[in-house]
């Protein structure tokens, strides 16, 4: 079926189902079998499996481009870093998430990349940092300072450098964000957040319009074997049939307790791009279709902060994001975010009742209070 002319929010539910005859399944079922038949199309399990085919089949049809689906996110990520010659150089985010700014790191230590980190919502300062033959890696909305990066023009000026331009769409999703439209060669996700939304799987997937980058990195994940399992690629089609009402419920939820918590008089500043306050306000106006469930928040001191932590129950006190539970946690805590305002908490805005969100939020914040 072209979804082409059909909203994404219908694609999503339509993709990747395969031909309606009489008696076919509705749901595209778990293929359990590490070998096929000769003859066909997949011959062993580390090369394909109708599964994968049918969730990369939706999520290439919500982003535009032909998605590969990997084991993780981070797996997701490495391969699209594998695909770079010895020494390239990598602008990425000083703010990029975590794990990503891990592998850059070590491939960095050992000189098998360069990665220079940059204020990625300063363009002049991203686009100085690209260099011919290397890669330009945008996170936006980024994590957990929720900023926002000018994708189009730094598109236009990588290109002009000669590098190739890779988004994390992760916490936008395709709904929010298509990063190819914009200019982007290559859109990187972690599944195991918004697009199967149900804090129950790990899963990643790569975009891409280059059928030649396609090849290389359909090459990377069938000879390293970062394949996915078949009831986990399940699992993330079963969740993405419900991002669109899952992710406007939380995006409206999102927006309400970033009003709420700017009015609060134990809070200090609130970082949303919904707030027409926030810098990036007007910039992810143009360039998204929503801002998305991720609101960061100060309060007063790093103490104010670990007690709003332990004094929420509904809200669960864990790190992650995008599923239909809201979560929160303060970033500083974790080794390498030390950059990170202590007293900042990352709020992963779910699908509950936004009374009974903000009901729990401000008793544990009127609590906190010193
Ligand atoms: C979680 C996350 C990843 C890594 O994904 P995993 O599925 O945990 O391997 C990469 N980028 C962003 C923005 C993430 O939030």
């Amino acid at each position: 079926m072209d979804g082409s002319e059909l909203d994404p929010q219908t694609t999503l539910i339509h993709a990747g189902r395969g031909e309606r005859g009489p008696g076919a399944a509705s749901s595209v079922p778990p293929v359990f079998s590490s070998t096929f038949v000769l003859g066909g199309e997949i011959t062993y399990g580390r090369y394909g499996n109708p599964i994968w085919s049918a969730l990369e089949e939706t999520i290439g049809a919500l982003e535009g481009g032909r998605c590969l689906v990997f084991a993780s996110g981070m797996a997701a990520v490495t391969a699209v870093l594998e695909t770079l010659p010895m020494g390239a150089s990598v602008a990425a985010p000083k703010d990029a998430y975590l794990g990503t700014r891990g592998v850059l790191g070590e491939r960095s230590e050992t000189g098998r990349l360069a990665a220079r980190l940059v204020d990625i919502t300063d363009t002049d300062e991203t686009l100085a940092a690209c260099e011919s033959g290397g890669m330009l890696w945008i996170e936006s909305p980024t994590n957990p300072m929720v900023g926002i990066a000018d994708i189009r023009a730094l598109a236009v000026g990588a290109h002009a450098a000669g590098a190739l331009v890779v988004v994390d769409n992760t916490f936008a999703t395709p709904l929010a964000q298509r990063p190819l439209e914009l200019g982007a060669d290559v859109v990187v996700h972690s599944l195991t957040k918004y697009l199967s939304g149900h804090s129950d799987v790990v899963l990643g997937a790569v975009v891409t319009r280059d059928d030649g980058l396609y090849d290389r990195l359909l090459h990377e994940r069938s000879s390293t074997g970062a394949i996915a399992g078949p009831m986990e690629a399940f699992l993330a089609l079963r969740g993405l049939r419900t991002l669109g009402v899952r992710f406007d419920r939380q995006q409206r939820n999102a927006m309400e307790l970033a009003r709420r918590l700017e009015e609060h008089p134990a809070v200090t500043r609130v970082r949303y791009p919904g707030l027409p306050g926030d810098p990036g306000h007007s910039l992810a106006t143009e360039q998204m279709n929503g801002y998305g469930a991720i609101v960061s928040f100060e309060l007063e001191n790093e103490g104010a902060a670990e007690s709003v932590c332990e004094k929420v129950r509904l809200i669960a006190h864990m790190t992650s994001l995008g599923g239909v539970e809201t979560s929160i946690e303060r970033r500083a805590v974790w080794a390498g975010e030390e950059s990170i305002p202590a007293s900042l908490l990352r709020m992963s805005v779910g699908c509950e009742n936004v009374e009974d969100l903000w009901g729990d939020l401000s008793s544990a914040l009127a609590s906190s209070r010193p």
